[in-house]
């Protein structure tokens, strides 16, 4: 029989909380041979959020918590539930049922019977979210597939069902800023893909504000990514070749015997002295970024299958 491990961020959903637990337990009922575990992780709530996932595992047993000594985020309450997890399966779903719990047995026939390793929610649109924040995601999407060479697409969120050596894999991730759609992109495996329609959220607000889905934009880029210092690097030969293009013109003027500026001479220097030292800390910025992504520790492989040892 397999087990299901229920994954939940919860950070003051006190409202959602109740309706989620029904409803996704109802699905969960529905899937013959597998057992539920809940793991709620409590990130640092104010509001009585506690209280109720406290009631939860009183009257069932299938309902853990964990929670945080204070708002740790969401990123990091993924990790700590899956590290939790015991199941053969692992879902993560935010309590505001914004993610369908119908989608749950399909997830579970793709990663039990069609041989996928994870089957993820895509979210084909963006209803009950504000135009402005619409936008932003969108652009923000556009700039990190090109920068960061891994594929994360806007629709694609947190919610996934995973087999265990998916799970393992992305908790052998021990990097502090969590990214974690960059994080299920450099793991890899076979995803398939389930779109559903985006819902206004149950209960409660959400937790984003312009500043947190900034910070969390900037966490994205820079962690997986090491395009901006590249920049440097790339700003500083455009001086130093328009210093050359300045000194040709300089010459050719000398040479048909026409006056030439002092100012000339001098706006070239410092072009030039300013693209050569651009460039350089371009390079430098090189180096130290190797070292910043050394440091993550990241796995330098993943191995999928092996005759040497069976899959779960
Ligand atoms: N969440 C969390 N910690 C935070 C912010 C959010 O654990 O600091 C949880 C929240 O309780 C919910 C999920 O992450 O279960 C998604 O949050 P929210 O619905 O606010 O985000 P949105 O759906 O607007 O992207
Ligand atoms: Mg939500």
């Amino acid at each position: 029989m397999d087990k299901i491990s229920i994954v939940v961020p919860c950070y003051n959903e006190e409202e959602s909380l109740p309706l989620f637990y029904r409803e996704v337990s109802k699905v969960m009922e529905g899937i013959p041979d597998t057992e539920t575990e809940f793991i709620f992780v409590d990130d640092g709530s104010n509001d009585h959020t506690m209280e109720v996932l406290k009631s939860l595992s009183y009257k069932d047993p299938r309902c853990n918590y964990f929670s945080f000594s204070r708002n740790f985020g969401k990123e990091a309450a993924m990790y700590a539930g899956l590290k939790h997890a015991k199941g053969d399966y692992c879902v993560i779903m935010d309590a505001d049922l914004q993610h369908p719990p119908a989608l749950l047995p399909a997830m579970y026939e793709a990663v039990s019977q069609e041989g996928y390793d994870c089957c993820a929610g895509f979210r084909e649109d963006r209803e009950g979210e504000g135009k402005l924040r619409n936008f932003l995601s969108r652009s923000f999407y556009k700039v990190i597939q090109k920068m960061c060479r891994l594929e994360m697409s806007d629709g694609a969120g947190d919610f996934r069902m995973m087999n265990r050596l998916m799970v393992d894999s992305i908790l052998k991730m021990k990097e502090y800023n969590r990214y974690m759609k960059g994080i299920f992109s450099f793991v890899g495996f076979e995803t398939k893909w389930l779109p559903f329609r985006n819902v206004e959220r149950a209960a409660g607000q959400t937790k984003w504000t312009l500043k947190s889905l900034f910070r969390y934009a900037i966490d994205g880029i820079f962690s997986f990514s090491t395009a901006p210092i590249t920049l440097a690097s790339i700003v500083g030969v455009l001086l130093v070749l328009a210093a050359l293009v300045i000194s040709i013109y300089g010459l050719v003027q000398i040479g048909l015997d026409a006056p030439v500026s002092g100012w000339l001479w001098m706006t070239d220097l410092i072009l030039f002295l300013g693209g050569i030292q651009m460039s350089f800390i371009g390079i430098i910025g090189q180096y130290i970024a190797k070292d910043y992504m050394e440091n993550k520790n990241r796995p330098i492989y993943i191995i999928k299958e092996s005759n040497r040892f069976r899959r779960n």
